[in-house]
């Protein structure tokens, strides 16, 4: 085992929850009610392409030295004794109090590599204690649902960047090629738009689609049914989730749901698993081809895959496939995108390309809109522009005044890529109205270049 990662944080915030679906253990085990004897052994613990040892505190608050705060103490200590990180657990929905406050003390003190994870993170008003927990002084907050299982992929990044790579991912000759998954640590710290954008590491593409959509028969047309059996010497290297090869020089692995499919059959029910399929494919990839069916598009399936590809922050692209069927089809595209901006607002400016997975038609410019889309999606915009353009927004439009006062946003910084988020200081974050947030979305869509990739803003307190 590499490593080992103890789970800490108050009762209730979703432990066992996390350590049940980190070791793959039913997730009957969590209870509510206090004193329910709970497994406390270290587990093995699977994260994407992570393996390591896992160390549950929960359940422990009910035995120890007399008041909470002490047996919280007692119980953080030993465990983080024992690890080499913490994934210090916080509730997003209810927010920070001050016993996270106290662990957040403990734990800076220990030294020991921390990532802050806000579990709770789906619910409602979830945002706000995302911001109020940088008071922490933890770092950026991971935002996860533990029980939907969303935000995994990037706790995955948050425990190589806290942990180091050469620790986190050795090299392990009796791994599955299963876990052969590679992702660029992001630049943080980048000032320019576009630096520290990596075109060396191969960009993870996932088709997904409700069944029959086609998208075996997109898959087996980029790579070539032929040259799919051939495998390395063909250029493609294939391993039990992903083909690799390049296109136009870039290498792009993909992911490979055909592939999956006939292997998982067996077990499982069709209907069962396109969404099993989909979500694996969605957290395995940067960028998600969305493929529906032109002749039948925008069934209720359709924007449920496109909202969890959304929601999940990947950069998403939308094909028209089976193009090869439609006859009026200036028409037809035009309404299909007329539908596509009405229908997924949250991504205005989406890449949608019409495609033919049957006759290759379209397939280079959903290319060019893949890498495309994930550039967008990688960029950084600086401090100092936004500053200026947060300040031109608020003279155009100011923000409402509430009982008397002027709401004011002073300053703004992008937090993070892979999508784009940002922060910014708000006198009244709780009084901003939804219709200012997409004004300043839609702002910073058409001023600093950003079609078609979810973007966040997250409002701070600050006066
Ligand atoms: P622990 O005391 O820290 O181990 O917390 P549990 O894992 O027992 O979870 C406490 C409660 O929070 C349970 O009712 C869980 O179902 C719930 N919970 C855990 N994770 C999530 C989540 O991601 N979202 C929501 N909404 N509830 C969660
Ligand atoms: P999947 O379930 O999404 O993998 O879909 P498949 O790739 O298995 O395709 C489902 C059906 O649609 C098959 O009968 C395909 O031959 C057909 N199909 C797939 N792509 C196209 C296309 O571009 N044009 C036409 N006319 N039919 C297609």
């Amino acid at each position: 085992m590499s490593f080992t990662v103890a789970i800490v944080g108050r009762p209730n915030v979703g432990k066992s929850t996390l350590f049940n679906r980190l070791a793959g253990r039913k997730l009957a085990l969590v209870d509510d009610t206090p004193g329910v004897t709970r497994d406390r052994r270290p587990g093995d613990a699977k994260l994407v392409d992570l393996k390591f040892g896992i160390i549950d505190t929960a359940g422990l608050e009910e035995t120890g030295p007399d008041t909470l705060e002490g047996r919280m103490r007692a119980q953080t200590e030993a465990a983080i004794d024992e690890a080499d990180l913490a994934l210090f657990l916080i509730d997003a929905k209810l927010g920070l109090t001050p016993a996270d406050e106290t662990l957040a003390t403990i734990l800076r003190k220990r030294g020991k590599p921390v990532v802050l994870v806000a579990n709770k993170a789906e619910a409602r008003g979830a945002q706000d204690s995302l911001l109020d927990a940088y008071r922490l002084g933890l770092g950026e907050p991971c935002p996860i649902s533990a029980e939907h299982g969303e935000g995994m992929l990037d706790l995955r990044d948050a425990i190589v960047d806290a942990i180091g790579e050469d620790r986190a991912l050795p090299i392990d000759e009796d791994d599955e090629a299963e876990t052969d998954i590679d992702i660029a640590p992001t630049g943080d710290d980048e000032e320019d738009a576009d630096a520290g954008y990596d075109e060396s590491k191969p960009l993870r593409v996932a088709i997904v689609g409700r069944p029959n959509a086609g998208k075996s028969t997109l898959i087996n047309r980029f790579l070539g049914e032929d040259r799919l059996l051939t495998g390395p010497e063909a250029g493609i290297t294939r391993d039990s989730i992903s083909v690799e090869w390049e296109w136009k020089g870039r290498r792009i692995k993909m992911f490979d749901t055909a592939g999956l499919r006939r292997k998982a059959r067996v077990q499982e029910k069709l209907e069962k698993l396109s969404v099993a399929d989909a979500l694996r494919a969605i957290r395995f990839a940067e960028v998600v081809v969305i493929v529906l069916d032109a002749d039948v598009p925008f069934e209720k399936q359709d924007l449920q895959i496109a909202d969890l590809v959304i929601r999940e922050g990947r950069a998403p692209v939308i094909i028209f496939n089976k193009w090869d069927m439609i006859e009026d089809r200036q028409e037809a595209l035009a309404d299909l995108r007329e539908k596509t901006e009405r229908l997924l607002p949250q991504v205005r400016g989406i890449q949608a390309v019409p495609v033919s997975g049957l006759t290759g038609a379209g397939l280079d410019r959903l290319m060019q809109a893949v890498v495309d889309t994930h550039k967008i999606w990688n960029r950084r915009i600086a401090t100092s522009k936004l500053n200026r353009w947060l300040e031109s927004m608020q003279v155009q439009h100011p923000p409402p005044a509430v009982s008397g006062r002027r709401i004011r946003l002073k300053y703004m910084t992008q937090i993070k890529a892979r999508p784009p988020g940002f922060v910014i200081s708000c006198s009244r974050p709780e009084k901003l109205p939804a219709s200012y947030t997409r004004y300043l979305i839609n702002g910073l869509r058409e001023d600093f270049d950003l079609p078609g990739v979810p973007i966040r803003i997250s409002f701070r307190k600050g006066d």
